[in-house]
């Protein structure tokens, strides 16, 4: 049997990427394209930019390896929101974007949910789609909801409704009892929700215009797939419970891949389902971004090179942009504390560091705490993760091994997706 290569494609807030690779994991090739920005009257044609870009992608992908290229997956952000007609594929209105929010819609959204729920937030997918509900467009009959990367999957393989457990985590689904709750099936409007697959599932065939159009071979599948943050998280490929990603970039978000599931909305602490496992997350609001505001990236380097990584700094940072804090401490009064500040830079940035490390391992114990599978060890991505006296403070302060990903893009996430599709697929023909 020939050689066979597995596509996945991020769509992230900025741009959109691919990612070739074997079925080892070895990257084979990977290209990014900022979205090409088009308007329709005074918004933006998301979803023209997002076909356009996928399509370009699927072009800059060698035309060498495209004929070999197994099976597809997508991921998009988290509850950006498609209503689109279910027998012709036509968008009802605007995609509503991941960030956007409708409180008009929180208190029916409150008053039918679980008290703390998922959904409960105005720029939730649940709440994006009873604000949409309650308009006054006039003809509600025939439509399905999808997400960002549900959209795009479909345009590759052609059948409407379908999604993920990842993607579907915010319109209320829940991944435990892999069923849409009674809640939610009680309303009128959940006719429209999309039926839902396990991510990385096959959906079908790539449709043949497509395929032929751009030499993908005849049994190339599309596969379901998730939100860009889970893709992100599986490129790092920690995938026994125990194995963690922190994310030092802007601000600091850990991941923790556990045998049980872990909700605590106090401390804004979810868990996304991962086939047998939980995907247990916490962000704070702690992270590069403070960095950024007192040092170049040159001086951290720089600074960095100077510090005694085995020497415990006795400073003792909360490092915050603004008043507040949610995970590892709710504690929305919580002000920033970066003072006193030394004379000497090299240990200023030094207690910085080892500040955000202890609020790290704050994060990982209190994951523990609420239930979930005990860390044992730390994949790093983000900018921070490039800094190795950061990384032996953090193994220090952590007791725990901590190394760079070796992958951290989503696309490659999607990509590993591609291939448990078509593992999968491939199953059944055997069995
Ligand atoms: P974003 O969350 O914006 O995607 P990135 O993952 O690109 O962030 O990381 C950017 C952050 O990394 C910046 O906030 C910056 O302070 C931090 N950073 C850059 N270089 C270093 C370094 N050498 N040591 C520690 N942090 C760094």
């Amino acid at each position: 049997e020939g050689e066979r290569l597995y596509l996945g494609l991020d769509f992230g807030t900025s741009g959109a990427r691919y990612a070739v690779i074997d079925k080892l994991g070895t990257l084979r090739a990977e290209g990014k394209r900022e979205y090409f920005l088009h308007k329709r009257g005074e918004s933006m044609d998301w979803l023209r930019s997002w076909r356009e870009t996928l399509f370009s992608l699927l072009e800059d992908i060698p035309a060498n390896l495209r004929p070999v290229i197994a099976s597809v997956s997508i991921d998009g952000t988290s509850a950006t929101t498609i209503l689109i007609n279910s027998i012709t594929g036509e968008p009802l209105c605007r995609p509503l974007l991941y960030n956007e929010s409708c409180p008009d819609a929180l208190p029916t959204v409150k008053s039918i949910a679980p008290p703390n729920h998922t959904v409960c937030s105005s720029s939730s997918t649940l709440c994006k789609l009873v604000s949409w509900w309650n308009s006054d467009f006039p003809n509600k009959e025939s439509t399905v909801l999808l997400h960002q990367a549900d959209w795009l999957l479909w345009l590759l393989h052609g059948k409407l409704g379908i999604s993920d457990y990842n993607n579907a985590l915010k319109v209320g689904y829940d991944p435990e009892l892999d069923a849409y709750p009674s809640w939610l099936l009680s309303q009128e409007y959940s006719r429209m929700l999309p039926s839902i697959l396990a991510p990385g599932s096959t959906i079908g065939n790539m449709k043949e215009d497509i395929r032929i159009r751009f030499g993908f071979p005849k049994d190339c599948i599309i596969c379901t797939g998730t939100t860009d943050s889970i893709a992100a998280f599986l490129a790092a490929r920690a995938t026994q419970p125990g194995k963690a990603v922190t994310s030092l970039g802007s601000t600091l978000a850990i991941k923790l891949l556990s045998t049980a599931r872990v909700e605590d909305a106090r401390f804004g602490v979810y868990s996304h389902r991962l086939d047998d496992k939980w995907l247990v997350g916490g962000a704070s609001n702690t992270g590069g971004a403070v960095l950024r505001q007192i040092f170049t990236d040159e001086q951290l380097e720089k600074l960095s090179e100077q510090i005694d990584p085995m020497q415990a700094s006795p400073l003792d940072y909360y490092p915050l942009q603004t008043v507040g804090e949610r995970f590892p401490v709710a504690d929305p009064n919580i002000m920033p504390r970066l003072h006193p500040r030394p004379d000497n830079d090299v240990q200023y940035l030094h207690g910085i560091l080892e500040s955000i490390a202890r609020i790290e391992a704050k994060g990982y114990g209190l994951l523990q705490e609420l239930g979930a599978t005990r860390v044992d060890e730390v994949f790093t991505a983000g900018g921070g993760a490039k800094n190795e006296k950061w990384t032996e403070i953090r193994v220090r302060v952590l007791g725990l091994p901590v190394s760079q990903a070796v992958h951290t893009e989503a696309a490659y996430g999607a990509a590993l997706l591609a291939v448990k599709g078509d593992e999968q697929n491939s199953h059944k023909d055997y069995s």
